[in-house]
């Protein structure tokens, strides 16, 4: 008889998946591990006979399998989880994420978000990620530590971030990055382009060539909302998929993160240009961004693994539970028990979502010459039992249908034993926990002051103009249009510009007077031919007018001016206003030279609430109390070759005017 071989680590009793591609099941089996490298899998007594290792764990009552892939996560985002939830996916991305990110985002940030997402992640089962994220050097770094395997992504897009003030230096730091990370035993560093919406083609253009020099696969999110996808048609009449293929992006090894929106045509492309897929469904239910064609896609030979998501998103990270979905979201959409069965479900979990990462040469399954990155699974929990063996799938319809993150018990990666016993020896869990906490109070203080303030979140999204200009200003009833058309004729009066315009005003109301008052404006300008041009802004206007002078003309502060590129939905999700008035206007604009000063004179017919009057308002900027007095005497003067009576003055704004009718 031959003299056993020696191994290092023998881990034996229990149930074995290999998940390799006949699916074999050893019950009782073992697998023998040496350096990073599986050698052997088998029945128990075969691996017995054959080999000796300094360290035998003993898997009795468990099921030994691969360990568990996360195709796609933010994993510094554990730092943000439950910060912003129950929000659309735009109020929660600009209002919430990005704002915080800007302000808090620092190497020490991912590196610190890192560490506790692989503690979490390690302590469930997942023994490889691919992530997507800023500072991803620090990241990777953190992942050695935690002695984790990972696809790292440094996010690319085209608006500044917490790593990059533009595309270009994003692209110089990814550049490096990938250079630091060759050849590394756990760490490939990818590009990983945000998405459409967030790239430019030359950006992508980018992130191609680098992940060609360096022969690595790129990350990206593809149509996560129906939103995204109607824009992109409006914008390049392509759909997502379409336009990254004439792009040339799927000549390199893609995962793409979502596809919850991706037709026939589209799910073809992804198998022809073996494109990974990473599906989120938490994360795609959380947001409301609806629900993959998983079934459609592993049909047609798509490599759809599963992924958490951030933890901002999701909130967790146990692939336990987004395996569940997987399995059981496409049998509620297509209305079939038997799409996507239990095995299949954890395949995705595993072999498939190696595939999809591009790395199912090296992980995902259990076979001899694969790396060793597994886990063992307790099967004797009072959610798991009884066990029974009347088909072969029992065992996998027990770690879709009743495994928990909890059960996992021990973790290899690489060979090397990470988890052992349910106790993690790679992270300082304790000092960690420590600085998420101490980090999650001064976020709080952020949020407490931000939210106090309509103008802080004003500037928070972004575009904003904070001037603080004054303004001097009346506005009358003007009895007779006659006179008005005679006064501006009048010779000291010298009219520069005139334009004419529609005007939907929407007012946000806030409990709080002392915040001011937003208003959405879209501002239809009508073109000599009478085309329109609508222009979209936000102006915040301070709570109380400064001073009032002679003729009622009043100084007020005014306004903080931001192009307001969201729609009215989304303001109003964000700033979440206590009430909401519309003003309707006709205006007729003119600026004007008189004596000397320049005034804005509008002529207003207001639609709704419709009025049978018509306003004159007529409106200097200033910037000094002498300044504002003589413009005051000024608009008295104006005010009366223009045809509004001294009584008709008004001293209120339009939407304090009018009741709503
Ligand atoms: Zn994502």
């Amino acid at each position: 008889m031959e003299q056993p071989k020696q191994v290092d680590i023998l881990l034996r009793g229990g149930t074995v998946l290999t998940m390799d591609a006949a699916r074999q099941v050893f019950d009782p089996g073992a697998v023998a591990v040496r350096g990073g490298e599986i050698v052997a899998v088998g029945p128990q007594a075969e691996i017995d006979a054959a080999y000796e290792a300094g360290t035998i764990i003993d898997c009795a009552g468990h099921v030994v399998m691969p360990g568990l892939v996360n195709t796609h996560t933010h994993l510094p985002m554990s730092l943000l989880r439950g910060l912003a939830d129950d929000l659309r996916l735009d109020v929660w991305l600009y209002g919430y994420i990005l704002p915080v990110e800007r302000e808090f985002v620092t190497p020490e940030f991912s590196f610190l978000g890192t560490l506790l997402s692989c503690a979490e992640m390690l302590c469930g089962g997942i023994t490889c990620f691919a992530d997507m994220y800023y500072h991803e050097e620090e990241v990777a770094w953190a992942a050695v530590q935690a002695g984790m395997r990972g696809v790292c992504g440094e996010t690319v897009m085209k608006l500044p971030t917490p790593d990059a003030g533009s595309f270009e230096e994003s692209l110089r730091y990814c550049e490096e990055f990938l250079s630091h990370w060759q050849d590394h035993e756990l760490i490939i560093a990818a590009p990983a382009p945000h998405s459409v919406y967030m790239c430019t083609p030359e950006l992508l253009e980018g992130t191609t060539a680098l992940a060609r020099r360096f022969n690595v696969p790129q990350l990206i999110h593809i149509s996560e909302t129906a939103a995204e996808v109607e824009d992109w048609l409006t914008q390049t009449s392509l759909r997502p998929v379409r336009w990254l293929e004439e792009l040339g992006l799927f000549q390199t090894r893609v995962v793409a993160a979502h596809c919850v929106h991706v037709n026939a045509e589209e799910i073809q492309l992804l198998a022809k240009y073996r494109v990974g897929v990473a599906h989120n469904p938490t994360s795609n239910l959380k947001l409301a961004s609806g629900i993959a064609p998983v079934a459609e896609m592993l049909a047609r030979g798509v490599r759809v693994g599963v992924g958490t998501d951030g933890a901002a998103s999701n909130n967790d990270l146990d692939l336990f539970e987004e395996m569940r979905l997987a399995a059981l979201l496409p049998k509620a959409i297509t209305q079939s028990p038997v799409a996507v069965p239990a095995v299949e479900a954890v395949a995705m979990a595993t072999t498939y979502g190696a595939q999809a990462l591009h790395l199912g040469h090296l992980i995902g399954t259990l076979e001899p010459g694969k790396r060793a990155d597994l886990i063992t699974v307790c099967a004797d929990t009072l959610h798991s039992l009884p066990h029974f063996q009347t088909t072969g799938h029992n065992v996998y319809s027990r770690l879709a249908y009743t495994a928990h993150a909890g059960d996992v018990r021990d973790v290899l990666v690489n060979g090397r034993i990470v988890v052992r016993n349910r106790e993690l020896l790679s992270v300082d869990v304790e000092a960690v926990l420590e600085q998420a906490k101490t980090l999650a109070q001064r976020i709080n203080r952020f949020f407490v002051e931000r939210e106090g303030s309509v103008l802080d979140k004003l500037v928070d999204i972004g575009g904003l103009e904070q001037q603080e200009t004054f303004e001097v200003q009346v506005k009358g009833v003007l009895q007779d249009k006659a006179a008005f058309e005679r006064g501006l004729a009048h010779d000291q009066v010298h009219i520069t510009q005139h334009t004419t315009r529609d005007q939907y005003d929407t007012y946000m109301i806030f409990d709080d007077p002392e915040q001011g008052r937003l208003r959405y404006r879209e501002d239809h300008v009508i073109q000599e031919d009478g085309s329109v041009q609508p222009i979209y802004f936000l102006t915040l206007t301070g709570p109380a007018k400064e001073a009032e002078y002679e003729n009622s003309v009043i100084l007020s502060r005014s306004r903080y001016t931001a192009p307001a590129d969201r729609s009215l939905r989304f303001y109003r999700e964000y700033f979440q206003p206590v009430a909401e008035k519309e003003i309707v206007k006709h205006r007729e604009r003119y600026h004007l030279r008189y004596k000397g000063v320049d005034f804005a004179v509008n002529l207003d017919r207001i639609l709704q609430p419709a009025q049978d009057r018509l306003f004159v308002e007529i409106k200097s900027r200033t910037w000094s109390q002498q300044d504002a007095l003589r413009k005051a005497r000024l608009i008295g003067e104006l005010l009366t070759i223009l045809g509004a009576q001294p009584g008709d003055v008004l001293k209120q704004e339009y939407v304090d005017l009018f009741e709503e009718t």
